[in-house]
C-alpha cells in the first residue's frame, strides 16, 4: 500500500472509531465532565504536537526548555500525525513550491476532500535536514513512531479504554483543522497564494491564521497582526523557551 493510501486508511479508521465510540460512551452512561477532560487533553497534546512539527522542527523558530521538549515530543506521538522527518521534509517542499504543481498539497489542484484523505503529492526536492537529524531524541521518536504510538495506546487503554476512543476523536478534529489551515490558508484553493484565516478559525488554527505572514517570513515566532492575534506565538511558546 502506498503512503497516501495508508494515511487514508488511518483517517477513515480514526473517523469510524470516533463515530461509533463517542456515541457509545454517552449511551453507556459516560459523564460529560470526563468527556471534557479527555477532549482538553487532546487539545493540549495536539497543540504541543503542531508547535513541535511546524514551529520547532520544520522552521526552527525557537529553542525549547527540556520539559517543553519532551512534552512536545509526547504531543507529536499522541496526536497520531506520523513520522517527524517525513512531515518536516514534506512541509519544506510545500514552502518552496507553494501553490505550484510541485506543492505537496496545493488546494487548487487537490481540493479539501483529497487533502483530508491524505492524497498529498510525494515531495521531490532535496533539503538539508542536518538540524533535525542532530536532535537524536526526535530522530528516535521518528524512526519508532508507530511503536511508540502503540505503547501510548496501551497505556491509555489501561487507564480507561475510552481514552483510546478519544485518541481517535482528537486525531480526527486535529486532522480536519490542519487540512483546513492548508486549504483556507491558501485562499480556499481559489487565489493561488497564501492568505489569512480570521476570527474563531484563527484561534482553532492555534493563531496560525496569518498564513500569508508565515509564508513571507518562516522564522517569525509571533505572527500576530492587528485584529488577528497569534496566541500560540505570543503567549504559549514564550513559556516553552529555554532560559
Ligand atoms: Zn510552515
Ligand atoms: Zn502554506
Amino acid at each position: 500500500m502506498n503512503y497516501q493510501y495508508k494515511v487514508t486508511f488511518k483517517v477513515l479508521l480514526m473517523l469510524a472509531i470516533t463515530l461509533i465510540g463517542i456515541p457509545a460512551y454517552f449511551i453507556m452512561g459516560g459523564s460529560i465532565q470526563m468527556a471534557i477532560v479527555f477532549t482538553l487533553y487532546g487539545i493540549i497534546t495536539n497543540a504541543l504536537g503542531q508547535i513541535a512539527y511546524h514551529r520547532w522542527l520544520a522552521h526552527d523558530q525557537f529553542v525549547p526548555n527540556i520539559v517543553a521538549r519532551y512534552a512536545m515530543i509526547f504531543g507529536t506521538i499522541v496526536c497520531g500525525n506520523g513520522n517527524h522527518i517525513h512531515n518536516v521534509y514534506a512541509h519544506l517542499n510545500h514552502h518552496k513550491y507553494a501553490d505550484t504543481d510541485k506543492d505537496t498539497h496545493n488546494p487548487q489542484e487537490l481540493g479539501f476532500l483529497k487533502m483530508w484523505l491524505g492524497w498529498y503529492k510525494t515531495p521531490t526536492d532535496y533539503f538539508s535536514m542536518r538540524k533535525l537529524l542532530q536532535k537524536r531524541d526526535v530522530v528516535f521518536a521518528s524512526k519508532n513512531y508507530w511503536k511508540l504510538y502503540a505503547v501510548i495506546s496501551v497505556l491509555h487503554f489501561l487507564i480507561t479504554p475510552w481514552l483510546v476512543v478519544w485518541q481517535a476523536f482528537n486525531f480526527t478534529h486535529m486532522w480536519i483543522g490542519l487540512n483546513w489551515l492548508n486549504y483556507a490558508g491558501h485562499g480556499h484553493g481559489k487565489t493561488g497564494e497564501p492568505s489569512k484565516i480570521t476570527g474563531f478559525l484563527n484561534h482553532w488554527m492555534m493563531g496560525e491564521g496569518n498564513h500569508d505572514v508565515h509564508h513571507k517570513s518562516v522564522k517569525k515566532l509571533d505572527m500576530s497582526e492587528p485584529g488577528n492575534v497569534d496566541w500560540a506565538g505570543r503567549y504559549l511558546i514564550p513559556m516553552l523557551l529555554a532560559k
